[in-house]
């Protein structure tokens, strides 16, 4: 299990299918089972909204609601890529329980390392795909998402939380409660590794293998 960790618009939705794809394993990003909830306006989705557009956590115990769910499928029996998966202690504490209870462990933390000015560029940048989520920069809403072939049919739109305000308060979010959790893992003795985070997509992607030994 590896989990990818870092500021938002690090790039961890960019490399989490394409280091999935390279592992031969699942990836699960929170924020996209998250993002379709509400759009489908189901339970989960109801619970998550007005904490997702200003920008803030969801409590602790949807997301491990989320994980032990997804952990338990048989997809996720060889392992998975966790992209924005733990962004706070209690997280990292239950995802390692979830674990154990499952039998597996994690292998790594990968940290996607970058300055916040260039987050700022990024995020004003970015769109995401409606349908399958899939972030592209400097692509305007309304074009057609071109990842999935047949298409999905899927549009680009904004991200209502990758407005100004609610990426002011995602940032401090990372520095008061996802930042301690990187000191955490090191103090508990699982494997975190760096990964400078500037870079083309294919620099980003050979790093984080070359750092994971693969
Ligand atoms: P992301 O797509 O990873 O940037 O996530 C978008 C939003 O979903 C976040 O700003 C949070 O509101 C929520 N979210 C996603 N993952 C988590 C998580 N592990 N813990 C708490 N909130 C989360």
């Amino acid at each position: 299990m590896i989990v990818l960790f870092g500021k938002p618009g690090a790039g961890k939705g960019t490399q989490a299918p394409r280091l999935a794809g390279a592992l031969g394993v699942p990836a699960l990003a929170t924020g996209d089972v998250l993002r379709a909830a509400v759009r489908d306006g189901t339970p989960l989705g109801k619970a998550a909204k007005a904490f997702m557009d200003r920008g803030d956590l969801v409590p602790d115990d949807v997301i491990l609601g989320v994980l032990a769910e997804t952990l338990a499928a048989p997809a996720f029996e060889r392992g998975a890529v966790l992209d924005g998966v733990v962004r706070t202690i209690p997280q990292a504490e239950g995802l390692n329980k979830a674990l154990d209870g499952l039998g597996r462990s994690l292998d790594a933390v990968v940290f996607f390392d970058i300055a916040d000015e260039e987050l700022v560029r990024r995020i004003s940048a970015r769109t995401v795909c409606n349908v399958c989520q899939t972030p592209y920069t400097g692509r305007a809403p309304g074009e057609q998402c071109d990842r999935q072939t047949p298409s999905d049919g899927g549009q680009l739109v904004r991200r209502t939380d990758d407005e100004p305000d609610a990426v002011r308060t995602r940032l401090a979010v990372f520095r008061e409660q996802t930042a301690p959790v990187l000191a955490w893992y090191e103090r508990h003795g699982d494997r975190v590794v760096r990964v400078n985070a500037i870079g083309t997509v294919d620099e980003v992607t050979g790093r984080v293998m070359a750092a994971l030994g693969r």
